[in-house]
């Protein structure tokens, strides 16, 4: 199954839960209907399998960009709502769609699709609305709670049997087929009426974020003109669930008349996430064609994100001399960090690990704690055997982001080199718990506790740790017990 249609079906058990304003009866699920903190629950669980599936997008550059995109529009809401958060799914179609807890997937196909950056901010204003106004709440309104339980069951009886490779996969197919989970996907299509409240909600928080509300409207028109013509093959999706109308567009443009204009630019972060993405669709050489025909009449002025698209898919068929040449101009003068984070790459494809450190490490007094030079760079020091290095200089990064768990991730592998076993399994307990993976990580933290040679501190401190864990485990699988979803 795709992690479209597998988050399709989600989808139907997401944004149908109606939100309870007591606290949850979690004794009790098959007669309630779902609260906020079920809802939450469901979406944690969902969102750690999501962040391992290959589909996911693990780039903190792209992921970054949506987070600052999605918050931007946010904050203009009104009241502006619980806290959101906003991943990329490596999918041609076009599409944005919404999880439970407030998670919300964004298309590579969307972002690589849009002309400008009002447009991506348009469809993003245009789901966030949707979220807003509760249009799958009031659609869902009158089904029995106890259904709606049991799809979130379905939904992640079919998340847990996948990852299994292959054969699992078809198992999945099975379970949807059989359940006819996509039968009911009917029931989620928004109707005219909450389109036209989409757009309008979305038009303002569009306008409110200063970006260009025009862009909703020619992004809409593309797409409506185009699935006419057959030309997006991943548009339908989308129009499926949001059907779209020359009177839609038509409402969209009389709107925008009553609004002040905003000529923005598009953010360089816009224009270098857009140039990422396409460098990393289809096929290398396919890569290095769309951007050489970008290039091919612009002598003048050749925009930066186009010729570091270039480099980056020269990267992608390893002719690692012409990219580096290709980006070598684009470094001087004002540099970006994307532009010193791939010639770090590129030094070290080309077997120059030490210009490489170096270019990482003056990038990084640069930029200081930007997370798409961090994690390679660290990366690179363990590739290189410099573990020792590795490890206090993750100490000293764990300091200011004690949150981020590819720290931890690339700490723990440093230890195995160095043969520290119990440091190993606590820096490994910690990357799970950050992941929201808790039964992960209190398994890492028994292994710790057992491993010989460690002392007495290392493992009083291990062992507070595993009762703090455990202690939090209990209460999440009561809440997953509660939903059948343990
Ligand atoms: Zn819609």
């Amino acid at each position: 199954m795709t992690i479209r249609a597998f988050l399709f079906a989600v989808l139907i058990v997401a944004t149908a839960a109606p939100r309870a304003q007591t606290l949850p009866d979690l004794g009790d699920a098959a007669s309630a209907s779902l609260s906020e903190t079920q809802e939450r629950t469901i979406g944690n669980r969902i969102m750690r399998e999501v962040r391992v599936d290959p589909a996911y997008v693990d780039d903190p550059e792209v992921n970054d960009y949506v987070n600052a995109l999605g918050q931007r529009l946010l904050l203009t809401a009104d009241p502006p709502p619980r806290t959101m958060d906003f991943f990329v799914v490596q999918d041609d179609s076009i599409n944005a769609f919404a999880m439970p807890g407030g998670h919300i997937g964004v298309h590579t196909g969307l972002i690589t699709l849009t002309q400008n950056e009002s447009e991506l901010a348009g469809v993003v204003a245009h789901e966030i609305s949707h979220i807003l106004q509760r249009h799958a709440a009031r659609m869902a309104h009158g089904q029995r709670g106890a259904q709606l339980t049991s799809l979130a069951a379905l939904a992640l009886a079919m998340l847990a049997s996948r990852g299994g490779g292959n054969q699992s996969g078809q198992v999945t197919e099975a379970a949807i087929a059989s359940a006819g989970a996509l039968s009911i996907q009917n029931q989620l299509d928004y109707t005219r009426e909450h389109e036209r409240e989409a757009d309008r909600v979305g038009l303002t928080l569009l306008d409110r974020a200063g970006f260009d509300t025009r862009g909703m409207a020619s992004f809409f028109e593309r797409l409506l003109r185009s699935n006419r013509l057959n030309e997006f093959q991943g548009a339908p999706s989308y129009l499926r669930t949001h059907p779209l109308t020359t009177e839609r567009i038509a409402a969209i443009q009389d709107r925008i008349q009553q609004l002040p204009p905003h000529l923005v630019p598009d953010s360089f972060e816009y224009r270098i996430t857009r140039a990422k993405l396409r460098a990393t669709a289809g096929s290398a050489s396919e890569a290095v064609n769309l951007f050489r025909t970008m290039l091919e009449d612009k002598t003048v002025v050749r925009p930066r994100e186009d010729v570091f698209g270039l480099a980056l898919a020269l990267r992608r068929t390893r002719d690692f001399e012409a990219a580096w040449k290709t980006l070598e101009p684009l470094r001087q003068g004002a540099s970006y960090p994307s532009f010193e984070l791939l010639a770090a790459q590129l030094a070290a494809d080309m077997g120059r690990g030490d210009e490489s450190v170096a270019i990482y490490r003056a990038a990084i007094r640069n930029y200081g704690n930007y997370r798409a030079l961090l994690y390679p760079y660290f990366e690179q020091l363990v590739l290189m055997g410099r573990d020792k290095e590795a490890v206090a200089e993750l100490d000293e990064r764990l300091r200011t982001l004690p949150e981020d768990w590819h720290l931890y991730d690339i700490q723990a592998r440093a230890y195995d080199h160095l043969g520290r076993t119990i440091s190993q399994h606590r820096a490994l307990a910690e990357a799970y718990f950050r992941k929201g993976n808790l039964s992960a990580a209190v398994d890492q933290l028994e292994i710790a506790v057992k491993s010989k040679g460690s002392d007495f501190y290392e493992v009083s401190s291990a062992e507070s740790r595993l009762r703090e864990l455990r202690a939090q485990l209990e209460i999440q699988k009561a809440a997953e017990k509660a939903l059948n979803i343990s």
